[in-house]
């Protein structure tokens, strides 16, 4: 228990303690997160109970483990722990010679970011379009029109005509220092042509940097650690429903804000439920910060989408909400309990900003209505993988094709998290509802303990 040293502030608490402190958050004990180097006796007591008890039993997290991974939601679960690893700064994220090369790639944006806050802004965004904001959107326009290419559909290298997706393949040594871990192998669809194309699922920001192609998996993952590098707070968004996109913090708006680089896209949260007709049951935020339940800013109907949750926890593919709150908030608590007094009151306020912005539906559906959502297809990928996932808006179509996974998943740390192609179709995951409060994985009030 040496991490309990009175003020010391820079401890990162353990799982355990982390854990504990999430629990009295939850059971309103604590109004905020406290800095752990200073426990009360009581939650030293309490803390250094449960860590006994985890050190005694011998072999209790190999036990714990293997109970953990039968049980229903374990893979949802891991979907979530492997989430995390997008929970960094900069300098954690990216070693020092790639972030002056993202640097360098970046160098345009902020001059085209002075010269949006000229123009009038989008009329959705108009009532904050502040200076982060349009570094926000120059750079997901850019990035979509200009730097990364989306790759389908897939050319023959050899002959240039259309291919077809034929196999998942095992990356070789390049591709595996690349990040990858799996290789879609495209065919030449024309008869007598041997021609092929390796589609490696890179998961490095340098590989993806050398590579500047992919499906929304790679477009988030680089993205995001663009936005870090350009100085914008922003965290990774991941969706049950196949998508990933991200978020930055807009001090002018006062809460999170939706950019999407696929679609380049900002400020338009309602895109997929209104405009592609996704039904979401998931939508999970990851950054140096901790992590957030955000789903509620992108689903219309809030009811509607517990209920799907609660269906799928049911089925044994996902947690219920309180576990999920304890998950997340957790994760949260790592994240923050290091930070210094002023910094976790200042992330405080900003959680409490988020949650009245994120339970107000009446404003964000004034939002999205100037956004002109509705029947909005998906913009990226080809026609007929958009018609085929369900995500082209009003746009309707006979037969739809196979369909690919979309999201370029992540080192799995576990064996099947969703992201693995069955069938040609990506499975997802999904989970269950209770009224999950305003901003889970948030805190709400500056106040450091009571009671
Ligand atoms: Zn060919």
């Amino acid at each position: 228990m040496s991490n309990l040293i009175p003020g010391f502030t820079g401890y990162r608490p353990s799982a355990v303690e982390a854990g504990y402190v999430a629990r009295q958050l939850l059971a309103r004990r604590y109004t905020s997160i406290p800095r752990l180097s200073r426990p009360s006796a009581e939650d030293a007591a309490a803390i250094a109970e449960l860590m006994n008890h985890a050190l005694r039993v011998p072999g209790v997290f190999q036990l714990l483990a293997t109970q953990h991974a039968q049980r229903p939601g374990a893979k949802f679960e891991a979907t979530i722990n492997d989430l995390k690893r997008h929970s960094g700064d900069v300098g954690q994220l990216i070693d020092k010679q790639t972030a002056a090369e993202a640097t360098a790639v970046l160098a345009d944006i902020l001059p085209r970011a002075e010269a949006l806050l000229k123009e009038p802004p989008p009329p959705h965004l108009a009532n904050a379009f502040g200076k982060e904001d349009a570094i926000a959107l120059a750079a997901a326009r850019w990035f979509k029109h200009e730097y990364f290419t989306w790759i389908d559909p897939i050319k023959c290298p050899r002959c240039g005509g259309a291919t077809k997706f034929a196999e998942v393949s095992e990356p070789n040594e390049r591709e595996r220092a690349g990040g990858a871990r799996r290789v879609e192998v495209h065919k030449c669809d024309s008869g007598g042509c041997e021609g092929q194309r390796r589609f490696a699922r890179y998961n490095t920001v340098k590989a993806l940097m050398g590579s500047r192609e992919g499906r929304c998996g790679e477009f988030a993952q680089l993205f995001y650690v663009f936005l870090l590098v350009l100085g914008l707070e922003a965290r990774y968004v991941w969706n049950s429903e196949d998508h990933v996109w991200t978020e930055y913090f807009s001090p002018t708006a006062g809460h999170w804000v939706h950019v999407d680089s696929c679609e380049a896209e900002v400020g338009k949260p309602q895109l997929y439920d209104r405009g592609w007709g996704k039904q979401q049951r998931w939508c999970l935020a990851f950054g140096a910060l901790g992590a957030e339940d955000v789903t509620r800013a992108y689903v219309d109907d809030w009811d509607a989408c517990l209920a799907r949750r609660m269906q799928q926890t049911e089925d044994g593919r996902g947690v219920t909400e309180e576990r999920l709150k304890l998950i997340l908030l957790t994760h949260t608590v790592q994240c923050r309990a290091h930070r210094g007094d002023a910094e976790r009151a200042q992330l405080a306020g900003v959680d409490q900003q988020q949650a009245a912005w994120i339970t107000d539906a009446r404003r964000r559906n004034l939002e999205a209505e100037l956004g002109g959502l509705k029947g909005q297809g998906r913009e990226s990928g080809t026609e007929a993988w958009v018609q085929a996932r369900g995500e082209g808006g009003d746009v309707q179509m006979e037969e739809p094709p196979e369909v690919i996974d979309d999201v370029a998943h992540e080192p799995n740390t576990t064996n099947e998290v969703p992201g693995e192609v069955k069938d040609g179709v990506r499975e997802t995951v999904d989970e269950e509802g209770e009224a999950a409060a305003a901003g889970s994985g948030t805190v709400t009030a500056v106040e450091e303990v009571k009671e």
